[in-house]
């Protein structure tokens, strides 16, 4: 396994184009930012693929040579063509880590990779959040301490309609008083998916370091560790010779 991870970062990028607001905060995208973070540790190659390129820049080749894929996007979750949120899907299933990213919760690949509604409570009030780090030690908090802050960002809260996760890393506590699993593991299949809830696109939260630090270090965790596609089913030969049996059985199943 090489020491590099190959990072996709994929952004719906409507908002940035449509509203100046967003626009000001991340005139070349939510990706651009993004990368431009993560491009100060060396481990971690990245480029980078929006919704409105063909196939929304998700081809087999690019997924193929992509070790952890981040996934934002909000206002056009629908736009997402349902051939290649299967493909994605697969891949993870074979072993390519997935990050999704703040609103991305609603977003199809998460929502089929949960089994559940994925719903939440939301607030758009410029809200002090507090991450707390629940897993000193666990390879997505290294380097951060006991908690850290965002002074403004949308307030997400309970219940969020999600499959209890295998590990929860952070618990948000917000201005107004709600709190929200704010950093939640999963393994599916053969790959592994991270689920970070801060980055509203009015606010600068792509530009902080311990953000930027937190989506690095999911990265590294979920990062592509086998290929092993699990779409098929095949009728295996015996590795030792079986006996002969005296009883005679029908045989139903036929399985491709
Ligand atoms: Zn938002």
């Amino acid at each position: 396994m090489s020491t590099k991870v190959r990072v996709t970062i994929w952004n719906e990028f409507r908002h940035e184009r449509k509203n100046e607001a967003v626009k000001k905060v991340y005139p070349d995208g939510m990706h651009a930012a993004i990368a431009k973070g993560l491009s100060a540790s060396k481990d971690l190659v990245c480029r980078t693929a929006t919704l409105d390129e063909p196939e929304h820049g998700l081809t087999e080749t690019v997924l193929k040579e992509t070790d952890a894929l981040i996934w934002w996007g909000h206002v056009a979750h629908g736009d997402v063509k349902d051939e290649v949120v299967k493909r994605v899907q697969q891949h993870v299933l074979a072993g390519m880590g997935l990050v999704v990213l703040h609103s991305a919760h609603y977003s199809k690949i998460f929502r089929a990779l949960m089994g559940t509604n994925c719903s939440l409570k939301w607030r758009e009030a410029d809200e002090k959040e507090r991450f707390w780090n629940l897993a000193p030690g666990h390879p997505i908090t290294e380097g951060l301490g006991e908690y850290f802050e965002l002074p403004y960002e949308e307030m997400y809260g309970e219940r969020f309609d999600i499959p209890e996760p295998d590990k929860l890393i952070f618990v948000s506590w917000f201005e107004g008083g709600e709190v929200f699993r704010s950093g939640c593991c999963w393994d599916r299949g053969n790959g592994r998916v991270f689920y970070f809830r801060p980055g509203h696109e009015t606010y600068p939260t792509y530009h902080d370091a311990n953000v930027i630090r937190v989506i690095a270090n999911a990265c590294r965790w979920a990062r592509r560790r086998v290929t092993m596609a699990t779409d098929k089913t095949p009728n295996s030969p015996a590795l030792e010779p079986i006996q002969k049996k005296t009883v005679k059985f029908g045989r139903a199943g036929v399985q491709q």
